[in-house]
This record gives C-alpha cells, sequence and structure tokens, in this order.
C-alpha cells in the first residue's frame, strides 16, 4: 500500500488536500492523470449504463437539497455511526472499529480469572493485535499463569461496567473512553442570510435521494416504462469518525449511484441477482481480476426493515477485503416515504391491471474512488526485467485496462534531433490528440521513456524510427506495455487497435 501511495503522489495520480497547510484529514486532490483516470472510469460507467441501454437515463442534481428530504429518507433522524471519545488524548474513534477483549488467566488453582482488558483498531489482523497486546500485558504486570485465547467484541457491545476498563488506543491507558454515542455524518451548512436554525441545510450523504426526488419529473417526461432505471454520477459528502486507507474512506466522494425501478409484481429477487451479475462484469471490464471480487450478502437480520435484500462485491485491497459495491433491494420504501412526506403521490398506473401502485427499487451505490483505488491496487506491480544488454533491473508498471488508463499511446521519435523522425511523430501524436488521451516524449534513451510509461498505465508506446522514414510502408515500433513485446503497426492497424480495446 505505501508503495501505491508513493507513487500515486510521484506521479501526480493523487496529492493530499490542501498539502502546503499541512493537509486535511479525509480530502484529497486528483492530480493531471488522477483526474484523467478518474474521468475515464466514470465516462465508462456512464456510457454502459446509460448510453449503451435503452432502459436508463441519467439525471445530474444539486448536492443541497431541501432539508425535507434528509428528514423523509430517514437520514436526519439515523444516518449517523457509532462514537466514542477518548477525554485524555481528544481523539475519537468509530465505536464499531474498536475492538476490546478481556485478558483470562488460569492461575495454578486452576481458575480462569479476567485481570484487565487490551483494546486495538480494526484492522486485517485485529485478533492477533489483541493477542499480543494481551501477552504483553500479562508480561509487564508479571502475571503468573495460562493465558486464553482473546474474545475480541466491538465497543458498541461493552457493558457500562467493562468502558472505565478497556484502555484508550490512543493512550494506552483505561479510563478515559466515554460510552458510544451517536454521531450524525451528514455535514450542515447554512442557506441564505440567516444562521439560525430555520436556515439549516445538508451536503447529500448519497446521491440516490436525487433520484427518488425526481422520480415523477422523469416518470412524466423522459418516455420511460418499467423497469427502468435513473442513473447518476456526484459528489458525496460524509463526516466520518475515521477517514483512512487513503481514498477508500473519505469525507467527500464521489459516487455513481442507479435506482432500477420494477412493478410491485415483479420478481425482485432476479433482477437483484441480475444487477449483481452486471456490476461483478462491469469490474471486470475495467480491469479488475475476477480472483479478487466476491460476494458478501447482508444477514437478514441486519438489514434495514425495509430493505430485502444487500449484497455487496467485495475486493481484496491491501489491507483487507473490503466493499467496493453494494447492490440493495429497498422495496418501495424511498418513493413511499418521499409521497408522505411531500404529499405528493408517487404511484404509476398499471394498464394491465388498471391500478396504481409504488414502483420497488434495485440500487446499485458505488463509489468512483474506491474502483480507482481498486485499479491501482490491482494493477501494480514490481518486476525484474532485462534491459538490452541482458543486465536485470527493476520496472514498475501499473496494468490498467486500456478503458480506463489515463494515456492511451504515447509517441516517441527515435532521437530528439532528427528533424524528420520529429515531424512524424508530430504528425502522428496530433492526429491521435483529436480522439484519444496521448503524450509525447522525445527526452531521454528509449529504454527509460518505456519505462515512464509503464509506470503510469500506458498500454502502448509507438517509438517513430529510421524505418519509419527510410523504409517503405510508413510503419512504427509498437511496443505493449504488459508483454513488452514489439512489432512493426501502420497507423492504420494502430487506429484499429484503439477502436477495439478503448470503449
Ligand atoms: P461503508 O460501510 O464502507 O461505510 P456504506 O455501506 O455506508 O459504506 P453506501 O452508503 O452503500 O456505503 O454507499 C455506496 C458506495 O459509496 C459504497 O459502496 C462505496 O463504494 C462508496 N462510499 C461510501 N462511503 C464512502 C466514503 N466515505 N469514501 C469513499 N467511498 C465511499
Amino acid at each position: 500500500m505505501d508503495n501505491i501511495v508513493a507513487l500515486a503522489k510521484r506521479r501526480g495520480f493523487i496529492f493530499q488536500s490542501s498539502e502546503i497547510y499541512g493537509g486535511f484529514n479525509g480530502f484529497f486532490d486528483y492530480g493531471p492523470l488522477g483526474s484523467e483516470l478518474k474521468k475515464n472510469i466514470r465516462d465508462c460507467w456512464w456510457n454502459d449504463m446509460v448510453r449503451r441501454r435503452d432502459d436508463i437515463v441519467g439525471i445530474e442534481t444539486s448536492i443541497i437539497m431541501h432539508p425535507k428530504v434528509w428528514e423523509a429518507s430517514g437520514h436526519v433522524a439515523g444516518f449517523s455511526d457509532p462514537l466514542v471519545d477518548c477525554k485524555v488524548s481528544k481523539q475519537r474513534f468509530r465505536a464499531d472499529q474498536l475492538f476490546f477483549s478481556p485478558v483470562t488467566v488460569t492461575g495454578a488453582d486452576g481458575v480462569a480469572k479476567i485481570v484487565g482488558y487490551v483494546s486495538a483498531l480494526e484492522s486485517e489482523k485485529t485478533t492477533a493485535d489483541l493477542q499480543a497486546a494481551a501477552e504483553t500485558f500479562k508480561r509487564k504486570k508479571a502475571i503468573v499463569g495460562t493465558l486464553a485465547a482473546v474474545t475480541p467484541k466491538d465497543l458498541t457491545e461493552a457493558t457500562p461496567e467493562e468502558i472505565p476498563l478497556i484502555p484508550s488506543p490512543a493512550t494506552g491507558e483505561p479510563g478515559s473512553l466515554t460510552e458510544a454515542r451517536s454521531f450524525n455524518m451528514m455535514f450542515q451548512t447554512n442557506v441564505g442570510a440567516m444562521t439560525d436554525g430555520s436556515s439549516v441545510a445538508y451536503l447529500r450523504p448519497e446521491t440516490a435521494q436525487g433520484m427518488f426526488v425526481d422520480f415523477k419529473n422523469v416518470w412524466d417526461t423522459g418516455r420511460v416504462k418499467l423497469p427502468f432505471g435513473i442513473a447518476q454520477i456526484g459528489k458525496s459528502f460524509r463526516n466520518e469518525i475515521t477517514p483512512r486507507n487513503f481514498i477508500f474512506r473519505s469525507r467527500e466522494f464521489e459516487q455513481m449511484e442507479m435506482e432500477y425501478f420494477i412493478h410491485e409484481d415483479a420478481d425482485w429477487s432476479k433482477c437483484h441477482q441480475e444487477w449483481i451479475e452486471w456490476c461483478r462484469q462491469w469490474l471486470i471490464s475495467v480491469g479488475l481480476p475476477e480472483s479478487k471480487l466476491t460476494l458478501y450478502a447482508h444477514k437478514k437480520e441486519k438489514l434495514a426493515f425495509y430493505s430485502k435484500g444487500t449484497t455487496d462485491i467485495m475486493f481484496e485491497y491491501p489491507f483487507g477485503v473490503q466493499e467496493l459495491w453494494g447492490i440493495a433491494a429497498r422495496g418501495s420504501y424511498d418513493l413511499t416515504q418521499h409521497a408522505n412526506a411531500s404529499g405528493k403521490p408517487q404511484e404509476v398506473f398499471d394498464e394491465g391491471t388498471k391500478k396504481k401502485f409504488v414502483p420497488h427499487v434495485i440500487e446499485p451505490a458505488v463509489g468512483v474512488d474506491r474502483i480507482l483505488l481498486a485499479v491501482l491496487c490491482a494493477g501494480y506491480a514490481e518486476e525484474d526485467v532485462k534491459d538490452d544488454k541482458g543486465n536485470v533491473e527493476k520496472r514498475t508498471v501499473l496494468r490498467l485496462s486500456p478503458r480506463i488508463a489515463p494515456v492511451k499511446v504515447a509517441v516517441l521519435p527515435l532521437l530528439k534531433n532528427k528533424e524528420a523522425l520529429v515531424g512524424r511523430a508530430q504528425a502522428l501524436y496530433k492526429k491521435l490528440q483529436r480522439r484519444y488521451a496521448v503524450f509525447f516524449d522525445d527526452g531521454g534513451n528509449i529504454g527509460k521513456r518505456y519505462r515512464r510509461q509503464d509506470e503510469i498505465g500506458t498500454p502502448w508506446c509507438v517509438t517513430i524510427d529510421f524505418d519509419t522514414i527510410e523504409k517503405p510502408g510508413d510503419t512504427f515500433t509498437l511496443r505493449e506495455r504488459d508483454s513488452m513485446a514489439q512489432r512493426r503497426i501502420t497507423e492504420v492497424e494502430l487506429f484499429a487497435l484503439l477502436e477495439e480495446h478503448v470503449y
């Protein structure tokens, strides 16, 4: 992960926000290559989800909506995480990410006793961290006996008697943690000149409500019929208590969400399954390896009361297997809530049964930043390769799909000071540039130039060499990033190659 973060900074993919002021926790900036990569992910999704389908339309709704939207949706009352404060360090933790365990030791008398508590922040090795902390605790206190295996629970499960005994992860000492309390994650702002309660509004914590609130507008104007979907891409904001894992969990992020409206009598489970598979295939189409994708079906008892089922597509990040894309069957909950709160019915008319009903919905919701991080993690590799003289050297390569790579082709004249080479290269570059993001590089030896492109994920380099200008056929050397294989190619073939892979 450290290597990926370093590469992202070094090559201008991702910077900390406001870095010259020391950064701002939970916020990030995308540099020249990062913003291209992000745009390509968005464009692929939009093209596949909206333009290439007859049953889905796109919209763009405002970030700040009427505050009543968030009351009706349940976010004002319930969009919260459990929060614990450390009174000494003033640090805050998410209670469901702070784990603890009693330290249980069996003495010579054969009786197992709790001799203290240990804590650890959630990670891919929480249990091992707790066990190590328990061993250290026993050694430091010179306690004799056999240490039992730890029994991790999170802070929301701690009893009021246990809380004062659990050490704060910030200080290592017990006595400073508060009980878990609910913390609403919506960012508040004021709209207009007044700053009293009447002007309170929220930055949206999800884009989905835009689709529900505009359902009738689209239905009345969009020439749509069930089943159909409304999709949107846009920024969302959540005051996450513990933003972490680089851009995985941030406070400002971008979502791509789609609400697929179906008949109340439709087979929602079949439709849910179809969307799960569509999303999985889409992730594969932008280059994520199938082997790193798994499905997690939420347990029935943990679902919101209105939810019929939620399945997450999980990705194996370097810091653990985590949610990438959530696909939820939400019934008619959202439209019904807005109908009740606004007094405006959100029903449609069934010509067959001559009955009105509120459509049900399947919602695939994904974060652009999480996909971007996943493609960086999956694509990053360091390899030993041989140079032209047979010496082994290291190369860093980003195996990004051509669909989303920030630069599709690098155009390289073999020598900088040969006008005929540079002229032919410039002509090709200008022509490619009309359709694709391409890069012109005439500096340094050709091997170094290839390495620079490997590191930013450019799938192809085209070298304009002496064969190009001296031999018939006007061919170039095409060098492939992954295999490093080289072959000769004409301009027409190059455009055909791009047409096939960049869509
Ligand atoms: P998590 O459990 O990780 O907080 P969630 O279940 O609350 O996520 P949803 O509300 O279902 O997430 O949001 C849909 C998608 O938006 C997520 O699958 C994820 O890709 C993205 N997302 C949610 N929160 C964040 C965040 N803080 N930073 C980046 N992406 C996010």
